[in-house]
């Protein structure tokens, strides 16, 4: 990489962040770096350092203050603050990712600090090539990008959006230590529709209407182009589009280049893998299932592919499969019957009686599954889960929405109403309940279980696409990384911290499937684990 033969001295050196360690630079380091003097004299270690950041990190006041704080950190000394987030995943997740980033996205206007990434306008059309060669490093192998429209659950906000491949990237980072040096987040400025955001006099994007239409697709083309050209062996990842544009774009670069859009493809696995390990706990086989969504958009529809794949694999014909998938959207249950429904949907269309509600669908589908993917806050009513209750001994009810504020039901009303019955997982982090006595850990159902560790797979073997097959891989890797133990507390999950050794597996799985399927770039290693481990950055000095 070009930037290891930078050699920084004096207070450029501290500026850097990949370079810096502050107080920790030894008395050698600091006489042979020009460092001397603009230290103060103590050389401190990193795991002192440490304390001192977790002292400032709990002293803040509240979660979004913790977030600025730990971005902070991110830019002054990258080292240290990947430490601090690894060696407390728990702790750090939330505020480095959702929910926390979902807030301050909200107000990225607000608390906006230093610049992170690149900012791709719609003005830039043209000349997008030539700013990229802006970007000081040359090997980057992971891009996320966003164009702000649909930020969580959020909506559209715009460039305010750019929190979202930054945390992102800093799992990737994180939690498979693909090299921050290689990352770079990305937000496609194409305007907003926030009115809002326009009025604002501190909002840092175009103030014009979205891009749509023949524009808005050049746009993204001389993008994806000018990507290709300049960091050809990268992979781009598709993050937090707007519905209708995240499945065209996902189809039309799919089989051209190494891309993946991780709220359809990501969340797909990370769900399915709860599903295999929630049968786990309730009994049964994938093909007796009966898998109800609430929400027909990029979540759901992705879930619902991949879960049709995955009871193929498992005996099924495709149409029986597909069968076993039953949405309910805005106007109610998705059945044959109805007219309004849009391609994606109507594979799901079965012929059943129509019900205008998620209760009444219930009772048509009597789902053992229910996975909520809508948005929609409180949409798992108390009758909802006491339905799911009364038809199932232990029903799996996933309420994944984000962030917490759009969860469909919190951890513990799906415990209370179904008298502890429920297998429960969110979208975002819920803490322990305590139901009659017992401590149920309830798992989250985080994309960041799959993203990081697919991606370091995809990358050190230079895959030249993303295929479903990797995306199945994963999943499985991911319930064989449940241990029995996480099953007996309610989680479908394995703990947070044991994040880096589930992403490795799953990154070697991910590669087997790369080799299998002729897609791997470079030449097969004598020991793909050992090779994979080596490319890992660890943030220890
Ligand atoms: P989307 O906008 O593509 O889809 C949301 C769908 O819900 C739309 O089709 C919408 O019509 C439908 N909907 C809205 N109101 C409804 C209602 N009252 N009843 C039924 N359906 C309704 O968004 P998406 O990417 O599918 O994301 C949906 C939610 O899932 C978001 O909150 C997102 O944060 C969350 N999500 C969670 C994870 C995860 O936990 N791992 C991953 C991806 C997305």
């Amino acid at each position: 990489m070009s930037h290891d033969h930078m050699t920084r001295r004096g207070v450029e050196l501290l500026h850097d962040p990949l370079r810096n360690k502050g107080t920790a630079f030894t008395e050698e380091e600091r006489a042979r770096l020009g460092l001397t003097g603009l230290l103060p004299p103590q050389v401190i270690p990193q795991e002192v350092q440490m304390a001192r950041v977790l002292e400032n990190f709990h002293r803040k006041p509240n979660d979004l203050e913790r977030y600025i704080f730990l971005t902070s950190l991110q830019d002054r000394n990258e080292s240290l603050f990947y430490r601090v987030v690894t060696e407390n995943m728990e702790l750090m997740m939330p505020i480095i990712y959702t929910p926390t980033v979902g807030q301050a996205c909200k107000e990225y206007a607000h608390i906006y600090r230093n610049p992170r990434g690149m900012y791709l306008a719609a003005d830039h059309r043209g000349s997008i090539g030539a700013i990229l060669d802006n970007w000081p490093y040359d090997d980057v192998r992971v891009i996320v990008v966003t164009d702000g429209e649909r930020i969580l659950g959020l909506g559209d906000l715009g460039a305010n959006g750019m929190g979202i491949p930054v945390g992102k990237l800093s799992l990737y980072s994180a939690c498979a230590g693909i090299h921050p040096a290689r990352t770079l987040p990305i937000t496609l400025d194409v305007g907003t529709n926030n009115a809002e955001l326009i009025a604002d006099p501190l909002y840092p994007g175009l103030k014009q209407p979205r891009l749509r239409g023949e524009d808005y697709d050049a746009f993204i083309d001389e993008f994806v182009e000018a990507v290709q050209r300049r960091f050809p062996r990268v992979l781009l990842q598709f993050e937090d589009f707007a519905n209708q544009n995240a499945f065209r774009l996902l189809h039309s670069y799919r089989d051209r280049i190494c891309t993946f859009n991780d709220d359809i493809q990501g969340t797909a696995a990370v769900a399915l893998s709860g599903v295999l390990s929630a049968l786990r706990i309730s009994g049964g086989t994938l093909t007796d299932q009966r898998i109800l969504f609430l929400g027909a958009g990029e979540a759901g529809l992705g879930i619902a592919e991949l879960l049709v794949a995955a009871l193929q694999m498992d005996g099924l014909s495709h149409e029986a499969a597909l069968r076993r998938c039953w949405f309910v959207d805005s106007r109610g249950l998705v059945v044959g019957s109805r007219t309004d429904l849009s391609a994606h949907k109507q594979v799901y269309a079965h012929d059943a009686a129509s019900a205008p509600n998620l209760l009444e669908a219930i009772d048509v589908v009597r789902p053992t599954v229910l996975l909520g993917v809508s948005g929609q806050p409180g949409a798992f009513t108390e009758a909802v889960v006491r339905r799911m209750a009364d038809l199932n001994d232990r029903p799996v009810v996933f309420a994944l929405s984000n962030p917490t504020s759009k969860a469909e039901c919190t951890a513990a009303q799906a415990y209370s109403w179904s008298d502890g019955r429920a297998v429960f997982a969110g979208g975002s982090p819920f803490a322990p309940v305590e139901h009659e006595g017992r401590a149920l850990v309830p798992g989250q159902g985080n994309n960041a279980y799959i993203f990081p560790g697919l991606g370091l797979g995809v990358v050190a073997v230079e895959a030249a696409h993303v295929t479903d097959e990797m995306f199945m891989a994963a999943a499985h890797t991911l319930a064989a990384q449940v241990s029995d133990q996480d099953l007996d507390s309610g989680s479908v999950y394995p703990p947070l911290r044991e994040i880096r050794n589930v992403s490795l597996a799953i990154a070697v799985a991910v590669a087997e499937v790369a080799y299998a399927q002729g897609l791997a770039r470079v030449p097969r290693p004598g020991d793909l684990a050992a090779y994979i481990r080596s490319q890992m950055f660890d943030p220890v000095y």
